[in-house]
């Protein structure tokens, strides 16, 4: 294929030929006979993108579900009418909530769901990931299930009586199964935004997500490559061209930290086996235990912390020198930007989702979606990272915005190295997002619909816009 007259950053207006999966000439090119000819009419061709943080499994399942919080939904009245309005609509056996946020009707529980759905069974999650509430029927079906298939669960369960269940996302999955996932949907609304690759940063990833991961690739589901973090077990397998081992997650809770002896002991046990340690850090106390860790177990290239949700002024050149690499959601300003404002004290909102300070202090910054808890748009986060506006336009942390080509550079680093934008070189990968527009027009209107081609190993899957 010839991509005639396309804009590459840094080089101007080029053609661009692609053989099999990769990137096999550069400069200006005649169409071989027979060839395949794209004129790009001056249109940006990047390298395609690459989420660095998502919960591919979660973001599939979210694709049927409801979604329960801001800013779609805001109050008890309008949640009541989502979920009975949804209820009309489905033809699902069950209903499954997302997104949820106290702000909208406080600590609902078993009682508040059964009052509105009554007769179809409910679960709905918190945003945070880590809490569910399920209505009565939904309590039952989960209570039957362990019964006849895992009696070692019905005591959480009994103790669950409210109906909301924290830190058991396990429960669910052992009593419900995998229910089949709309990923070959998941992945092309993906591929639509320009996403070639992702990091899947699911703490419980095991073997069998990496035997699942491989299964939707080989059937063609799964479009983009895949950088799967998760658990230690992960640690054994090798890598192949389209699905490579990623971090070990190290998923960190304020209330529960683990032993300081045990955590850098799995640390050092993880960095022996070659495999960088990722951390999700969403508060200051977990940076600071996190970067205390990092300090005794030592830091090797490829360590992360995800999210760094609050990083005060005096821990940056901690983070620098440790040489850890932040993945950020700069979107949460745009989308959860009302709720921090009300819910955060003032003197911490400079400290949210920060981007610029930390590229002003060496440190490696690279961006995920990490849908389903935040938009799976990338060119969302890119233009909240610029703009760093909330829904009603107030700024958050002014000082923290991008240059657009900073936003950009967020998404196209690679999986080993998220910081670091890939080059359009020949001999590189044909995985590839050519937009509509010069950069000049795209830099002041950071949108997926400029997307117009998205190559993944040469082959175009994005479906067509015009
Ligand atoms: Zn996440």
């Amino acid at each position: 294929m010839l991509i005639q007259s396309a804009e590459v950053l840094g080089r101007g207006v080029l053609d661009v030929r692609v053989e099999g999966d990769v990137i096999s000439a550069l400069g200006t090119l005649k169409p071989l006979p027979g060839e395949n000819v794209l004129n790009a009419a001056g249109g940006l061709l990047l390298p395609g993108l690459h989420d660095h943080h998502i919960h591919l499994r979660a973001s599939a399942a979210a694709l049927d579900s409801v979604r329960c919080g801001p800013p779609e939904v805001r109050t008890a009245d309008g949640l009541r009418t989502k979920l009975r309005s949804h209820r009309a609509r489905t033809t699902l056996t069950w209903i499954r909530g997302t997104a949820y946020h106290e702000s909208v009707a406080g600590d609902i529980d078993r009682h508040w769901l059964d009052a509105v759905i009554p007769d179809l069974p409910v679960r709905i999650q918190h945003r945070s990931g880590r809490l569910w509430i399920l209505n009565s029927a939904a309590h039952e079906i989960l209570l039957q299930n362990a019964k006849a298939q895992a009696p070692s669960l019905i005591a959480t369960l009994q103790d669950a009586s409210d109906g909301r269940l924290l830190d058991h996302d396990n429960i669910i999955t052992t009593l419900l199964g995998r229910t089949a996932l709309p990923i070959a949907a998941i992945s092309q609304q993906l591929a639509n935004f320009g996403v070639t690759g992702i990091t899947d940063m699911n703490p419980g990833n095991d073997i069998d997500a990496h035997t699942q991961m491989a299964l939707w690739q080989a059937r063609d589901e799964l479009l983009q490559q895949v950088h799967l973090g998760g658990r230690e077990d992960l640690s054994e397998l090798a890598d192949n061209d389209r699905l490579t081992v990623g971090p070990f997650k190290l998923h960190l809770h304020d209330h529960d930290l683990p032993d300081f002896d045990d955590l850098t002991a799995t640390m050092r046990r993880v960095h022996a086996s070659g495999r960088p340690v990722a951390a999700h850090c969403v508060t200051e106390l977990a940076l600071v235990f996190t970067l205390a860790a990092f300090e005794e177990a030592g830091s090797i290239r490829g360590d992360r912390l995800e999210h760094a949700s609050v990083t005060p002024d005096a821990l940056l050149d901690q983070v620098a020198k440790l040489g850890l690499t932040i993945v950020t959601q700069p979107h949460f300003i745009a989308e959860r930007g009302r709720e921090y404002l009300h819910d955060i004290p003032a003197a911490e909102h400079a400290l949210l989702y920060r981007c610029r300070a930390f590229i002003d202090a060496g440190i490696p910054l690279a961006g995920g979606s990490d849908a389903p808890f935040g938009s799976l748009d990338p060119w969302q986060a890119m233009r909240a990272a610029v703009l760093r506006k909330t829904q009603d336009g107030a700024v958050i942390g002014a000082e923290e915005r991008l240059t657009p080509e900073q936003a950009l550079a967020l998404f196209t680093g690679s999986a080993n190295a998220p910081a670091t934008p890939r080059q359009i070189n020949v001999g590189a990968s044909a995985d590839l997002c050519l937009l509509d527009s010069p950069w000049d027009i795209v830099r002041d209107d950071l949108k997926s619909q400029h997307v117009r081609l998205t190559l993944i190993g040469g082959r175009p899957v994005n479906e067509s816009r015009r």
